[in-house]
């Protein structure tokens, strides 16, 4: 099974990728996470990617479809993933189509959380003070100024996807506002067939 989860920052794709990659037993490829774990490294990539998640803008094309190809090469990918925050970009996208087809994969679908935008704000800010209390580390990108600035990047450069994936008659939408349960219940259904 090979999945791409579409929406906008807070939409709960990390969620729900976390639930499906239980009950499908492939791994949850979350390049924001990556990313992170580069940043935390302090390794090249992480040190280049730094300033630019802290601003809530996009890392390059190039640095993340470089991350993307090897982690899909890697052995736990052999029976698919879920792609969670990749491909961001129409030119990701493009690229991830050419990847897939270099290595005889094909996406079983693309699935797009379909969510308020005026009620992401209110997520983001429930899902920071839930961190606080279960003691954890807020996430640099998760103040109000960043977090508008995500939802830019996204308008701007990720929801032409939808368009992309529609085209190749890959999309599905779900309604991402329902209650997690349901949604996830609904993804499963669209994934029946596959
Ligand atoms: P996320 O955890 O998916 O919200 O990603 C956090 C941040 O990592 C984003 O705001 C971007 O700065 C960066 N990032 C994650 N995935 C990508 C991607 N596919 N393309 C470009 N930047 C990304």
């Amino acid at each position: 099974m090979r999945l791409i989860l579409l929406g906008p920052p807070g939409a709960g794709k990390g969620t729900q990728a976390k639930i499906l990659t239980e009950k499908y037993a492939i791994p949850q490829l979350s390049t924001g996470d990556m990313l992170r774990a580069a940043v935390a490294a302090q390794t090249e990539v992480g040190k280049r990617a730094k300033a630019v998640m802290d601003a809530g803008q996009l890392v390059s094309d190039e640095i993340v479809n470089a991350i993307v190809s090897d982690r899909i090469d890697q052995p736990d990918c052999a029976n698919g993933f879920i792609l969670d925050g990749y491909p961001r970009t129409v030119p990701q996208a493009q690229a991830l189509t050419g990847m897939l087809k270099d290595k005889h994969a094909e996406l079983d679908a693309v699935i797009e959380l379909k969510v308020d935008e005026t009620a992401l704000i209110k997520r983001m800010e429930s899902r920071v003070a839930e961190t606080i209390a279960a003691g954890g580390t807020v996430r640099s990108d998760d103040n109000p100024e960043a977090f508008r600035k995500r939802l830019v990047e996204y308008r701007e450069k990720t929801a032409p996807l939808s368009d992309y994936y529609t085209g190749t008659g890959e999309l599905k939408l779900v309604d991402g506002m329902a209650a997690m349960a349901d949604v996830t219940a609904e993804i499963e259904k669209l994934l029946l067939p596959a």
